[in-house]
Protein backbone atom coordinates (compact mmCIF):
# COMPACT_ATOMS: atom_id res chain seq x y z
CA UNK A 1 0.00 0.00 0.00
CA UNK A 2 1.71 3.16 -0.92
CA UNK A 3 1.21 5.89 1.33
CA UNK A 4 2.86 9.73 1.13
CA UNK A 5 3.40 11.89 4.14
CA UNK A 6 2.24 15.59 4.07
CA UNK A 7 3.02 16.82 7.70
CA UNK A 8 0.51 14.98 10.04
CA UNK A 9 -1.60 13.95 7.13
CA UNK A 10 -1.47 10.56 5.40
CA UNK A 11 -2.47 10.12 2.27
CA UNK A 12 -2.87 6.19 0.78
CA UNK A 13 -3.50 4.97 -3.04
CA UNK A 14 -6.10 2.91 -3.12
CA UNK A 15 -5.99 1.57 -6.65
CA UNK A 16 -9.07 0.12 -8.81
CA UNK A 17 -6.97 -0.30 -11.87
CA UNK A 18 -4.17 0.37 -13.64
CA UNK A 19 -3.19 -0.03 -17.53
CA UNK A 20 -4.17 1.28 -21.26
CA UNK A 21 -5.70 3.84 -21.89
CA UNK A 22 -8.70 3.64 -23.60
CA UNK A 23 -7.90 5.78 -26.64
CA UNK A 24 -3.82 5.82 -27.96
CA UNK A 25 -2.22 9.08 -27.67
CA UNK A 26 -3.12 10.84 -31.07
CA UNK A 27 -7.20 10.07 -30.05
CA UNK A 28 -6.43 10.86 -26.55
CA UNK A 29 -4.78 14.06 -26.84
CA UNK A 30 -6.31 16.74 -28.63
CA UNK A 31 -3.08 18.92 -29.59
CA UNK A 32 -0.97 15.79 -29.91
CA UNK A 33 2.13 16.05 -31.68
CA UNK A 34 4.28 12.91 -31.89
CA UNK A 35 7.18 14.93 -31.61
CA UNK A 36 6.83 15.91 -28.40
CA UNK A 37 6.09 12.10 -27.37
CA UNK A 38 9.47 11.06 -28.84
CA UNK A 39 11.50 13.76 -27.07
CA UNK A 40 10.10 12.49 -23.83
CA UNK A 41 10.00 9.14 -24.01
CA UNK A 42 13.31 8.12 -22.16
CA UNK A 43 11.18 9.21 -18.60
CA UNK A 44 7.83 8.28 -20.24
CA UNK A 45 8.43 4.32 -20.54
CA UNK A 46 7.03 2.34 -19.30
CA UNK A 47 5.57 3.50 -16.78
CA UNK A 48 3.32 6.26 -18.75
CA UNK A 49 3.57 4.98 -21.91
CA UNK A 50 4.12 1.69 -23.89
CA UNK A 51 6.01 2.72 -27.22
CA UNK A 52 4.85 -0.91 -28.27
CA UNK A 53 1.74 -0.63 -28.64
CA UNK A 54 1.53 2.79 -28.65
CA UNK A 55 -0.63 3.27 -25.62
CA UNK A 56 -0.84 5.52 -22.40
CA UNK A 57 -0.81 4.25 -19.34
CA UNK A 58 -3.60 5.72 -16.71
CA UNK A 59 -4.33 4.46 -13.39
CA UNK A 60 -7.81 4.81 -12.05
CA UNK A 61 -7.58 5.20 -7.82
CA UNK A 62 -8.83 6.74 -4.96
CA UNK A 63 -7.17 8.64 -2.62
CA UNK A 64 -7.42 7.81 1.13
CA UNK A 65 -6.36 11.21 3.11
CA UNK A 66 -6.16 10.81 6.66
CA UNK A 67 -5.71 14.04 9.13
CA UNK A 68 -5.92 14.24 12.82
CA UNK A 69 -9.45 15.05 12.10
CA UNK A 70 -10.58 13.66 8.85
CA UNK A 71 -11.01 10.46 7.21
CA UNK A 72 -11.53 11.75 3.41
CA UNK A 73 -11.85 9.25 0.36
CA UNK A 74 -11.14 11.72 -2.70
CA UNK A 75 -12.57 10.61 -5.96
CA UNK A 76 -14.55 7.19 -6.11
CA UNK A 77 -13.50 5.37 -9.18
CA UNK A 78 -15.69 3.60 -11.29
CA UNK A 79 -17.36 1.10 -9.01
CA UNK A 80 -18.54 -2.61 -9.08
CA UNK A 81 -21.36 -3.74 -11.19
CA UNK A 82 -22.44 -0.71 -12.83
CA UNK A 83 -23.22 -0.88 -16.26
CA UNK A 84 -21.12 0.97 -18.74
CA UNK A 85 -21.91 -0.25 -22.17
CA UNK A 86 -20.68 3.19 -23.40
CA UNK A 87 -17.40 2.67 -21.49
CA UNK A 88 -16.33 -0.81 -22.41
CA UNK A 89 -13.15 -0.63 -19.70
CA UNK A 90 -15.21 0.33 -17.23
CA UNK A 91 -18.10 -1.87 -17.75
CA UNK A 92 -19.40 -4.50 -14.89
CA UNK A 93 -16.40 -4.23 -13.06
CA UNK A 94 -15.97 -6.82 -9.89
CA UNK A 95 -12.79 -5.42 -8.63
CA UNK A 96 -11.31 -5.93 -4.66
CA UNK A 97 -11.37 -1.69 -4.18
CA UNK A 98 -12.82 -2.43 -0.92
CA UNK A 99 -10.82 -4.77 0.73
CA UNK A 100 -7.95 -2.87 -1.02
CA UNK A 101 -9.33 0.35 1.66
CA UNK A 102 -9.70 -2.44 4.37
CA UNK A 103 -6.25 -2.98 3.63
CA UNK A 104 -5.11 0.39 4.28
CA UNK A 105 -7.45 0.71 7.21
CA UNK A 106 -10.34 2.14 6.39
CA UNK A 107 -13.69 0.10 6.43
CA UNK A 108 -16.48 2.37 4.87
CA UNK A 109 -17.86 3.34 8.02
CA UNK A 110 -14.46 5.12 9.02
CA UNK A 111 -14.83 7.63 5.60
CA UNK A 112 -16.00 10.41 6.76
CA UNK A 113 -15.95 12.41 3.97
CA UNK A 114 -15.80 11.62 0.13
CA UNK A 115 -14.99 14.03 -2.53
CA UNK A 116 -15.79 13.94 -6.14
CA UNK A 117 -13.70 16.37 -8.24
CA UNK A 118 -16.57 16.13 -10.42
CA UNK A 119 -19.08 13.53 -11.64
CA UNK A 120 -17.75 11.99 -14.49
CA UNK A 121 -18.14 7.53 -14.63
CA UNK A 122 -14.69 7.23 -13.46
CA UNK A 123 -14.67 9.62 -10.09
CA UNK A 124 -18.17 8.31 -8.62
CA UNK A 125 -18.64 4.88 -8.57
CA UNK A 126 -17.46 3.58 -5.30
CA UNK A 127 -19.82 6.55 -3.79
CA UNK A 128 -22.58 3.60 -4.16
CA UNK A 129 -22.90 -0.53 -3.74
CA UNK A 130 -25.99 -2.76 -4.82
CA UNK A 131 -27.20 -4.35 -2.33
CA UNK A 132 -30.59 -6.85 -2.35
CA UNK A 133 -30.54 -5.23 -5.71
CA UNK A 134 -30.83 -1.40 -4.76
CA UNK A 135 -27.86 1.23 -5.32
CA UNK A 136 -26.73 2.85 -1.51
CA UNK A 137 -24.38 4.96 -0.74
CA UNK A 138 -21.30 3.04 0.29
CA UNK A 139 -20.30 4.92 3.25
CA UNK A 140 -22.92 5.06 5.78
CA UNK A 141 -20.91 8.35 8.18
CA UNK A 142 -20.09 9.98 5.06
CA UNK A 143 -20.76 13.63 3.68
CA UNK A 144 -20.10 13.52 0.19
CA UNK A 145 -19.06 16.93 -1.11
CA UNK A 146 -20.19 17.47 -4.74
CA UNK A 147 -19.71 20.70 -6.52
CA UNK A 148 -23.19 21.85 -6.94
CA UNK A 149 -22.62 23.17 -10.56
CA UNK A 150 -21.19 19.74 -11.55
CA UNK A 151 -24.13 17.97 -10.38
CA UNK A 152 -26.83 20.61 -11.50
CA UNK A 153 -25.15 19.53 -14.93
CA UNK A 154 -25.25 15.63 -14.77
CA UNK A 155 -28.79 15.67 -13.31
CA UNK A 156 -30.82 14.41 -16.23
CA UNK A 157 -33.66 15.99 -14.42
CA UNK A 158 -32.14 19.40 -13.91
CA UNK A 159 -30.85 21.95 -16.92
CA UNK A 160 -29.24 19.93 -18.96
CA UNK A 161 -31.77 18.16 -21.22
CA UNK A 162 -29.77 17.38 -23.53
CA UNK A 163 -28.29 14.83 -21.00
CA UNK A 164 -31.69 13.36 -20.01
CA UNK A 165 -31.32 11.82 -24.17
CA UNK A 166 -28.08 10.11 -23.00
CA UNK A 167 -28.47 6.77 -21.70
CA UNK A 168 -25.10 6.37 -20.43
CA UNK A 169 -25.07 9.71 -18.58
CA UNK A 170 -28.29 9.10 -16.70
CA UNK A 171 -27.37 5.61 -15.80
CA UNK A 172 -24.27 7.02 -14.17
CA UNK A 173 -25.82 9.83 -12.51
CA UNK A 174 -29.07 7.61 -11.34
CA UNK A 175 -27.11 4.60 -9.50
CA UNK A 176 -23.86 6.31 -8.36
CA UNK A 177 -25.27 10.17 -7.70
CA UNK A 178 -28.91 9.89 -6.97
CA UNK A 179 -28.90 7.61 -4.46
CA UNK A 180 -26.72 9.75 -2.55
CA UNK A 181 -28.26 13.20 -2.57
CA UNK A 182 -31.76 10.56 -1.76
CA UNK A 183 -30.08 9.46 1.42
CA UNK A 184 -29.62 13.20 2.22
CA UNK A 185 -25.60 12.76 2.48
CA UNK A 186 -24.54 14.97 -0.14
CA UNK A 187 -23.15 18.43 0.57
CA UNK A 188 -23.29 20.33 -2.94
CA UNK A 189 -20.61 23.59 -2.61
CA UNK A 190 -20.54 26.54 -4.41
CA UNK A 191 -17.17 28.64 -5.09
CA UNK A 192 -14.37 27.79 -2.39
CA UNK A 193 -15.40 25.91 0.49
CA UNK A 194 -13.08 24.93 4.08
CA UNK A 195 -13.56 21.34 5.06
CA UNK A 196 -11.68 22.05 7.86
CA UNK A 197 -8.78 24.82 8.36
CA UNK A 198 -6.79 22.62 6.66
CA UNK A 199 -8.74 21.18 3.38
CA UNK A 200 -9.76 23.55 0.70
CA UNK A 201 -12.25 23.05 -2.32
CA UNK A 202 -11.66 25.46 -4.70
CA UNK A 203 -13.31 25.43 -8.59
CA UNK A 204 -11.24 24.20 -11.57
CA UNK A 205 -12.87 24.21 -14.52
CA UNK A 206 -12.22 23.31 -17.54
CA UNK A 207 -12.37 19.13 -18.26
CA UNK A 208 -15.98 19.90 -16.78
CA UNK A 209 -17.54 23.44 -15.87
CA UNK A 210 -18.15 22.39 -12.21
CA UNK A 211 -14.83 20.22 -11.52
CA UNK A 212 -13.56 21.36 -8.06
CA UNK A 213 -9.86 20.34 -6.44
CA UNK A 214 -8.61 20.06 -3.33
CA UNK A 215 -5.87 21.94 -1.64
CA UNK A 216 -4.17 21.03 1.68
CA UNK A 217 -0.53 22.12 2.92
CA UNK A 218 1.98 20.29 0.99
CA UNK A 219 -0.92 18.81 -1.52
CA UNK A 220 -3.18 19.30 -4.49
CA UNK A 221 -5.65 16.70 -5.23
CA UNK A 222 -6.38 17.65 -8.89
CA UNK A 223 -8.28 15.21 -10.22
CA UNK A 224 -8.63 15.62 -14.19
CA UNK A 225 -6.80 18.79 -14.07
CA UNK A 226 -4.39 16.99 -15.21
CA UNK A 227 -5.00 13.47 -16.66
CA UNK A 228 -1.61 12.20 -18.03
CA UNK A 229 1.92 13.51 -16.72
CA UNK A 230 3.00 14.48 -20.60
CA UNK A 231 0.90 17.64 -19.97
CA UNK A 232 2.95 19.13 -17.27
CA UNK A 233 5.58 19.46 -19.76
CA UNK A 234 2.41 20.63 -22.36
CA UNK A 235 -0.12 22.38 -20.41
CA UNK A 236 -2.00 23.43 -23.53
CA UNK A 237 -2.63 19.96 -24.59
CA UNK A 238 -6.52 19.08 -23.33
CA UNK A 239 -7.28 15.53 -23.14
CA UNK A 240 -10.37 14.52 -25.10
CA UNK A 241 -13.17 14.49 -22.21
CA UNK A 242 -11.90 17.95 -21.58
CA UNK A 243 -15.37 19.93 -22.61
CA UNK A 244 -14.02 23.87 -21.83
CA UNK A 245 -10.85 23.90 -23.85
CA UNK A 246 -9.61 27.14 -23.34
CA UNK A 247 -10.57 27.34 -19.63
CA UNK A 248 -8.79 23.68 -19.17
CA UNK A 249 -5.61 24.78 -20.51
CA UNK A 250 -5.72 27.72 -17.85
CA UNK A 251 -6.97 25.85 -14.82
CA UNK A 252 -3.86 22.87 -15.83
CA UNK A 253 -1.49 25.95 -16.00
CA UNK A 254 -2.51 27.38 -12.76
CA UNK A 255 -2.24 24.31 -10.69
CA UNK A 256 1.52 24.05 -11.68
CA UNK A 257 1.98 27.27 -10.95
CA UNK A 258 1.13 26.57 -7.59
CA UNK A 259 3.16 23.70 -7.04
CA UNK A 260 6.08 25.02 -8.61
CA UNK A 261 5.44 28.21 -6.35
CA UNK A 262 4.69 26.20 -3.03
CA UNK A 263 6.24 22.78 -3.39
CA UNK A 264 2.75 21.27 -2.67
CA UNK A 265 3.19 17.61 -4.66
CA UNK A 266 0.77 16.91 -7.10
CA UNK A 267 -1.83 14.22 -6.66
CA UNK A 268 -3.63 13.38 -9.87
CA UNK A 269 -6.28 10.29 -10.57
CA UNK A 270 -4.76 9.23 -13.56
CA UNK A 271 -1.10 8.91 -13.04
CA UNK A 272 1.22 5.94 -13.75
CA UNK A 273 3.84 4.77 -10.96
CA UNK A 274 4.46 6.56 -8.79
CA UNK A 275 1.40 8.37 -9.44
CA UNK A 276 2.79 11.70 -7.37
CA UNK A 277 4.81 14.72 -9.12
CA UNK A 278 6.33 17.67 -7.59
CA UNK A 279 6.99 20.06 -10.27
CA UNK A 280 9.53 22.32 -11.24
CA UNK A 281 9.28 25.41 -13.27
CA UNK A 282 12.07 26.97 -15.65
CA UNK A 283 12.37 29.28 -18.64
CA UNK A 284 11.45 26.16 -20.77
CA UNK A 285 8.42 25.38 -18.86
CA UNK A 286 7.27 23.03 -16.01
CA UNK A 287 8.44 19.39 -15.32
CA UNK A 288 7.43 16.67 -13.38
CA UNK A 289 9.97 15.24 -10.36
CA UNK A 290 8.15 12.40 -9.13
CA UNK A 291 8.14 10.92 -5.80
CA UNK A 292 8.16 7.63 -4.50
CA UNK A 293 5.59 6.76 -1.87
CA UNK A 294 7.33 7.12 1.79
CA UNK A 295 5.79 3.36 3.10
ZN1 LIG B 1 -11.11 10.66 -14.91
Amino acid sequence: MATWKLGDVQVTRIEEMIGEASYPPAEYFSEFDRAVLERHLGWLAPNHYIPARNMLITSVHSWLIRTPHHTILLDACAGNHKERQWWPRFHQLNTPFLERLAAAGARPEDVDVVMCTHLHADHIGWNTVLRDGRWVPTFPNAKYVLSRKECEFWDPRGKSPELAADPGRRVAFADSVLPVLEAGQAQLVDGTHAIDDGLIVEPAPGHTDGHVLLKLSGGVFCGDVIHHPLQICMPQWNSRFCVLPDQARATRRKVLEHCAESGALLFPTHFGAPHVAAIDASARGFSARFVAAAV
